[in-house]
């Protein structure tokens, strides 16, 4: 029997596929990460059933709490929310990539644990391209000298460039944002810093995501539109 979650997975992948296509891009380059926030096993099973590999928790206490019980899945996980430096040993645990490298003190924490397990850590900058006050993230002008920090040490490697649109009701209003950090992005890459590539961008939500594929998404972070509304 197919579920609907089951269904709603199909349908997010239709959309990522038909959008990357408009956008002359390859389908493939773009991989949905699943949301899992408030969400029971059961319901995680379900998408993990309908193919899904890689799953996003903002949470630190949470990933830990349910990372292990879907352990036989072999899942990646993805740190996607704000990450205190006292939670950063543990996230290293199950999280692959953290999407919320944001400022100083955790680039250092997240290389200290990351030497102590012997395991170079991925991450990518979360830029707060908005401006606006609520939002996690680095200014956009702070993003190159951050970056010549990364470069100096080496058990951080970034990835890429990770943000979060204003809420909006109409997704078109999220493609200036989109547009700016795949700008930043190319600008990044030309800088030819060490231990800085950027072939990943963030971005894009239930509300957002299609918008985020044709501006060159390659992770796209979506829950409600798979699971349905959070209580
Ligand atoms: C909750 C969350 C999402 C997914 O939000 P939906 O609107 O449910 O798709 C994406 N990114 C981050 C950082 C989140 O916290």
């Amino acid at each position: 029997m197919v579920s609907k979650i089951m269904e709603n997975v199909g349908s997010v992948l239709e959309q990522i596929r038909a959008a990357a296509l408009r956008a002359g891009r390859d389908p493939a380059e773009v991989t949905l990460v699943v949301v899992t926030k408030t969400r029971t096993v059961a319901e995680i099973e379900e998408a993990l059933a309908a193919g899904i590999r890689h799953l996003g928790e903002n949470r630190v206490q949470e990933l830990r709490t349910k990372a292990p019980l879907l352990q036989a899945h072999q899942p990646t996980w993805h740190l996607i929310g704000t990450l205190q430096t006292n939670k950063v040993k543990q996230a290293l645990e199950w999280a692959e990539l953290i999407h919320s490298l944001d400022r100083v003190s955790l680039l250092e924490e997240l290389a200290k644990q990351a030497e102590r397990r012997g395991c170079p850590c991925d991450a990518l900058v979360e830029v707060n391209v908005s401006g606006e006050q609520s939002k996690q993230g680095l200014a956009p002008a702070d993003l190159e000298p951050f970056l010549r920090l990364v470069a100096q040490q080496r058990w951080v490697r970034v990835r890429g460039l990770m943000t979060m649109a204003p809420l909006v009701d109409d997704p078109e209003q999220a493609r200036p944002y989109f547009r700016r950090l795949r700008e930043l992005r190319d600008q990044v890459q030309a800088l030819g810093l060490e231990g800085v590539s950027m072939e990943h961008l963030s971005m894009g939500m239930s509300g957002d995501y299609i918008v985020g594929v044709e501006e060159g998404a390659t992770l796209v972070r979506v829950g409600t539109a798979i699971f349905g509304p959070r209580d």
